[in-house]
């Protein structure tokens, strides 16, 4: 019996790290898929369609949201972000852990819809370290910058309703125990239940002495 992989969420504050950690958890083990989000923001330099993210305009995400194409979506500092459904059904279906690398709005709607996912939240380990990072990347204007630490401190309060809290201190270190607590995780029992629902029947059909 193929067993249906997970899905796990991973947020966390903008300049905390998920990028490269998501990215060095995929190289290093290959239980893993990635999902492409689709946005409406504009592309960084360096980002490629279709790998970071799917680049596409408001009235294309709005259509997609019609149509019923996105598992999730939510609007980030003035832009839409979503999670196309049919990938992820796809690599769920073959086993695959499938990592949605989004923010807590769309965290909570994935959970509220799937409970079995598991969510974790990776934080740098002090505000200052955050700073750095953001302006250290050289992405964003100063204004931009400003605009996320406000939205950290709105996604801090939503922290407790998340499985697990990361600290992204060392980023190898990091990446194994994310990877530890996804293994663990498999284990939930409601994670478990064709497992489960099958010990059970075999356990009635030895009982009944057949
Ligand atoms: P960035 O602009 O820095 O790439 O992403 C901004 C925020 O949007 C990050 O917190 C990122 O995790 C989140 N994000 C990326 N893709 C999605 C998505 O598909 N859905 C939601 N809800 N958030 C996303």
């Amino acid at each position: 019996m193929k067993k249906n992989g997970i899905l796990v969420v991973i947020s966390g504050f903008s300049g905390a790290g998920k990028g490269t950690l998501v990215r060095k958890l995929m190289e290093k083990y290959d239980n893993y898929s990635l999902s492409v989000s689709m946005t409406t923001r504009d592309k960084r330099d360096g980002e490629e369609d279709g790998v970071h993210y799917f680049f596409v305009d408001h009235r294309k995400f709005e259509q997609t949201i019609i149509q019923d194409g996105l598992l999730e979506y939510a609007s980030y500092c003035g832009n839409y972000y979503g999670t196309p459904k049919e990938y992820v059904e796809k690599q769920i279906a073959e086993g695959k852990d499938v990592i949605l690398e989004i923010e807590v709005q769309g965290a909570l709607q994935i959970k509220k819809k799937f409970p079995n996912t598991v969510l974790l939240f990776v934080t740098p380990p002090s505000a200052d370290e955050l700073i750095n990072r953001l302006k250290g990347r050289n992405t964003e204007s100063e204004e931009e910058i400003y605009r996320r630490v406000g939205r950290a401190i709105e996604e801090a309060e939503w922290i407790p309703k998340y499985d697990f809290l990361v600290i992204n201190d060392d980023l190898d270190e990091c990446v194994d125990s994310l990877h530890n607590i996804i293994t663990t995780a498999h284990n939930a029992p409601g994670r478990q239940q064709d497992l489960i629902d099958k010990i059970k029947k075999e356990l009635e059909v030895i009982s009944k002495g057949e």
